[in-house]
C-alpha cells in the first residue's frame, strides 16, 4: 500500500476539507474517549493518548512508510499544534484544567 504523506498533510481551511475533518474527529472523539478509558482504567494520564498514537503510527510503518519521512511529518503536525495552542491561548483560548 502506498502512503501519500504529502496529501495526508496539506490542506486547506475549507469546510469539506478531509484533513481538518479527520483532526476535528480525534479531537472531539478520540480525545476524550482516550482520557476516560484513562481514567476509568486506573492507567497513568496520557498512556493511552501517547501509547495510541506511537501504535497508530507504527501501522503505518507495517505497511511500509519510511521512519524518518514519517518523524519529519510528524515533528510539522506538532509544530502546527504547538502554534495553534498558542493563538488559542492568545485569544483567552479553550477553558483551562478540564481535560
Ligand atoms: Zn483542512
Amino acid at each position: 500500500m502506498h502512503v501519500n504523506l504529502k496529501e495526508l498533510t496539506e490542506h486547506d481551511m475549507t469546510d469539506d476539507c478531509p484533513i481538518c475533518q479527520a483532526q476535528q474527529f480525534v479531537t472531539v472523539a478520540l480525545l476524550p474517549a482516550a482520557a476516560a478509558w484513562e481514567q476509568n482504567s486506573d492507567l497513568p494520564r496520557f498512556s493511552i493518548a501517547l501509547h495510541g498514537a506511537a501504535e497508530l503510527l507504527g501501522a503505518m510503518l507495517e505497511n511500509g512508510v519510511d521512519r524518518d519521512a514519517l518523524e519529519s511529518v510528524l515533528g510539522g503536525l506538532l509544530d502546527e499544534i504547538e502554534q495553534r495552542i498558542a493563538e488559542d491561548r492568545a485569544l483567552g483560548g479553550p477553558p483551562q484544567g478540564t481535560a
